[in-house]
This record gives structure tokens, sequence and C-alpha cells, in this order.
């Protein structure tokens, strides 16, 4: 079995370094910060996570802390709006999970230290080297520097990857020019607390509405201030947390260089549209590990990096989609887009790719 440095414990790191003990692989997770976050990004775990974390006994507990939202409300006009079921969906987890990530990474941890891993926390990936059979990793303590020698090295340190900048890898695409604001609110509102809804509410202007616990709710939208979508009448009790952030959608050229592997954010990011961000991360960890474990390994760019490109494009156009702002191309959306989506054929495909199945 190999011996695999697994760099970031976000839910991607979490995730692989679980899969990798699980099959018996000898495995070190750093992480720079001293402590988990305790912001609630990601809230949506999708059917095929769910499917894919069964085997370490991590989707009971997930499920068992999180909403499953069955129906999602999409009004697109002050009258119209079309109900997507996920009741349908050819899966037990006939649903999104709502969880806060932050719950979903204690979670993870746990069951990680379960199988007795524990994440080195304070501890920095500097630089690494690779030969045709290992990976020397230079890594830093608090101000105390060593250099560890593995045979595989994972890259799931986020974003702004220094496992993809130590490997010269482009990350492909656009930033897109508009704010988006998030915030998790504690409110009573006319719809059903069960549900998840999206509103366009004027052209160009989307936001969506979760159930992430009792009374409380996350709101996302392309707008400074995401409660101003919200359609009255509805009463704020309190806002938990209130953030900004841009949207970037890319995909970096390369998922793998030698024995070294880019995951989740660090491969690919995109719209929050559909929530695939994290989970398309744990899906590609899940993979990886199954690679490593029955061979194949050098095969994963291939296997993932169509997907990783896919789910960037499928998300952009239905961010371009609901985002429109010409009125010709928001009629003929309206008029008949719109209504096919209502059609089950047509839904159950649309779902079960948003959902990755
Ligand atoms: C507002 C918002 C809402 C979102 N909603 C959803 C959603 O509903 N559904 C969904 O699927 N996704 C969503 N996402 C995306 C989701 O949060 C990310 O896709 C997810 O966090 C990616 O996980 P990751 O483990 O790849 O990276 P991260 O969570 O960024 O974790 C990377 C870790 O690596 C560590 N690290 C970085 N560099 C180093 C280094 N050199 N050495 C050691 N450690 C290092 C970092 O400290 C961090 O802990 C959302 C994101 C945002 C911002």
């Amino acid at each position: 079995m190999a011996k695999v440095l697994v760099v970031g414990a976000g839910p991607v790191g979490l995730t692989c370094a679980i899969e990798l003990v699980r099959q018996k692989h000898d495995v070190i997770i750093i992480e720079q910060n001293a402590t988990r976050e305790h912001i609630s990004k990601a809230i949506g775990i999708n059917a095929k996570t769910l499917q894919l974390l069964e085997a370490s006994d991590v989707s009971p507990r997930l499920v068992a802390a999180g909403i499953p939202i069955q129906k999602v409300h999409l009004h697109y006009s002050p009258q119209k709006e079309i109900c997507i079921n996920l009741k349908k969906l050819p899966s037990r987890y006939n649903f999104m999970l709502s969880l806060p990530q932050d719950k979903t990474e204690e979670i993870l941890e746990h069951r990680l230290n379960e199988l007795g891993i524990k994440v080195q926390r304070e501890t920095q990936l500097k630089q690494l080297h690779q030969s045709n059979d290992k990976v020397t990793a230079t890594i830093e303590t608090v101000g105390k520097t060593q250099e560890i020698t593995v045979d595989f090295l994972v890259g799931a340190d986020g974003a702004h990857s220094i496992v993809r900048k130590q490997l010269g890898q482009e990350f492909v695409g656009v930033t897109y020019p508009e704010r988006w604001n998030l915030a998790d609110v504690r409110m009573d509102w006319k719809y059903d607390a069960k549900d998840g809804h999206g509103f366009i509410t004027a052209p160009g202007l989307i936001g969506v509405v979760l159930p992430i616990g009792p009374d409380r709710y996350r709101l996302v939208a392309n707008h400074p201030n995401a409660l101003d979508i919200l359609p009255k009448p509805y009463n704020i009790h309190e806002i938990i947390w209130q953030s900004d952030f841009s949207i970037n959608c890319r995909v970096v050229k390369n998922y793998q260089v030698g024995r070294v592997f880019l995951a989740g954010d660090a491969a690919h990011i995109h719209t929050p549209v559909g929530g695939r961000g994290m989970n398309l991360g744990m899906e590609d960890v899940c993979v990886l590990a199954r690679l490593l474990t029955e061979g194949g390994w050098e095969n994963y760019n291939k296997l993932r990096h169509p997907i990783g490109k896919k789910v960037v494009h499928m998300t952009s156009q239905f961010y371009n989609v609901f985002a429109l702002k010409n009125p010709l191309a928001i009629k003929l959306r309206n008029c008949i887009l719109f209504p096919l989506m209502r059609l089950p054929f047509v839904q159950k495909k649309q779902v079960k790719e948003i959902v990755g199945l």
C-alpha cells in the first residue's frame, strides 16, 4: 500500500484521507490552520456524495445531522414557478441534504480520528519535488521546517492551491465581475420551511433561499444584499452571518502531474448554481483513492478532467440562463424553456445531471 501526503483538511482533504485510510494506505494529512473554520460555506450535499460516503459510514451521520430538501421551487415571475421534485431521483438519497460545511467537516474529521488519523495542524506545505517513484515535500510546522518523502501527494488545498502553483499549472477560466452576497438568517416567511426556493426577481437578478435549521435559512444572491431579493412578507429575527464573495469559473489544465494530484477547489471552481463545488471535489478523491488501491492512478486526469470541465460549463450555462437581461431572451426563456422544464422526462434528466448521478 502507498504512503500518501494529503495537503489541506477542508471537506475534500478530509474525505481523501478517510478513503485512503479505509483502503489501508499510510496517510499523513496536513492543514495550515490551527483550528477548523466555523463558517457554513457549502450547505448542499448531493445524492452521489452520500452514496460514495456510505462505505466509510459517514453518510448516515451526515443524514442524521442535516435537513433533507425534497422540493426546490423556481419562482421566475410573481405568479409563475417550476417545482423541481427530487423525490423522483433514482437513489435512496432522493433529496439534497442541507448541512452547513463546518458541521460536515466536523463529522468527517471525527470519522478520520476514529480510523486512527489526526490532522497535523499549523503545518503548511512550502515546496514539492518529484522523481519517477517518489514525492518530496517541504513542510513547516510553527517555524520548524522538515522534508518528508511519500509515494503520492494530493493537493486538496483550495482555490489558491500552492500545490497547483508548484506544478506550474494554469487555472484556466474567468472571474465574473459582479459581487455576490450570502446571509444566514433566522426568519419566518410565507413559504414552506422544508423546501428550497430560487427567485428571479428582476432581469439579471437571482437569489436562492434554503433551510439550514429550525427557522434558519441561507440566502444567496448576485446582489450586494441578499436580503433584498426576499419577496414580502417576511420577518427577519436575526442576521447570523453575512458575507460577500465573487465567482470564478476555472478548471486546471491537468489534474495530475506524475505522482501529484489536484482535487476539489484546487482543480475546479464555479458558480454556486446547482451546489456542485464541494460535492465534485469529494467525488474526485473517492475516485482517486480507488485508483490508488486498485491500480490505474495514471488515468486520474483522463477520468476526472472532462467531468470537472463539464460541470463548470453546465453551472455557467445555468447561471447565464437564470441571469438573462435581454428582454427578448427572457421572453423566450419564460415561454419556452421554463415550461419545458416542467415535463417530467426533461426534469428527471436535468436533476440527475445536477446531483451528479
Ligand atoms: C459562499 C459559498 C457557498 C458555497 N455553497 C456551496 C454549496 O452549496 N455546495 C457545494 O458543493 N459547494 C459550495 N461552495 C463551495 C465549497 O465551499 C468549496 O467547493 C469547498 O470548500 C471546497 O473544499 P476543498 O476541501 O477543496 O477546499 P477548502 O475548503 O478551501 O479547503 C482547503 C484547505 O487547505 C488548507 N491549505 C491551503 N493551503 C495549504 C498549505 N499550503 N498547506 C496546508 N494546508 C493548506 C486551507 O487552510 C483549507 O483548510 C460554496 C462556497 C462558497 C464560498
